[in-house]
């Protein structure tokens, strides 16, 4: 079975469209699987909704979802994710709101774990460590859990009670293997890794291999539709920095 993974794509449309188009060129997937914070940060939120939904992609609720569906509280954020999460309730019809609230906080799809944070605290937790991946393997029964909330593409393996990390780079594809894994496609909508190109991965559970892709989009186009929404100033100058 062959899965396009994306995560975090935080209501970013052009960057969504630009991954959707390269998922398409890579060959139709059997399934598109998703992380969570679809909304939160970007200015499109009921437009990615619409596309996820149209797209039929499986996933799990992030912490930018559960608050913009008032699931939890804002004041867990600092100001501008609070400023840009309220600013997307506002936009989100009752149709999407709906779907948002549809997501689980954790899911298993072929056996694979599906979580936004981490196994133990799916809403919250920032898997980006060895010890924290380590302290995360006794939380999930699958041989490999997929998480996103870093914005950071990244491995973690499993070795004998130690957890090994690995960055991977554009087009690279890394063996699964037989080792436990975590693993994190990096974000959609706001990367973080010094790399503005979203990014997203095929999971192949045949071949028991992840490939990473990053692909360009019309950074300036988001940016232009962010400051017609009047979203603040930091959220709109990241996106050209990939921090
Ligand atoms: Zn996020």
């Amino acid at each position: 079975m062959r899965i396009a993974v994306i995560s975090d794509v935080h209501a970013n449309l052009p960057a969504l469209d630009a991954v959707l188009a390269d998922i398409r060129d890579a060959g139709q997937p059997d399934a598109m699987w998703h992380l969570g914070d679809v909304v939160g940060y970007g200015p499109h939120p009921a437009e990615v909704v619409d596309r996820l939904r149209t797209a039929g992609a499986l996933g799990v609720m992030g912490n930018h979802d559960a608050a913009a569906i008032g699931r939890i509280g804002t004041e867990w954020f600092n100001d501008d994710a609070r400023t840009a999460i309220e600013w997307s309730t506002e936009r989100l019809g009752a149709p999407h709101q709906a779907w948002l609230r549809g997501q689980p906080e954790s899911r298993r799809e072929a056996d694979v774990t599906l979580v936004h944070g981490s196994p133990r605290d799916p809403i919250w937790e920032y898997v980006y460590s060895p010890p924290i991946a380590r302290a995360n393997f006794g939380a999930f029964e699958t041989r490999l859990c997929l998480v996103g909330h870093t914005h950071v593409p990244l491995v973690f393996r499993d070795r004998d009670g130690r957890a090994s990390a690995e960055t991977p780079d554009d087009g690279e594809t890394i063996e699964l293997g037989s080792a436990r894994t975590i693993v994190n496609p990096g974000s959609v909508g706001q990367p973080r890794d010094g790399d503005p190109r979203s990014a997203w991965l095929l999971l192949d559970t045949a071949a028991c291999t992840a490939t990473w892709h990053r692909v360009p989009y019309d950074v300036g186009a988001t940016q232009a539709d962010m400051r017609a929404a009047r979203l603040p100033g930091r959220l709109i100058d990241r996106l050209e920095l990939g921090l």
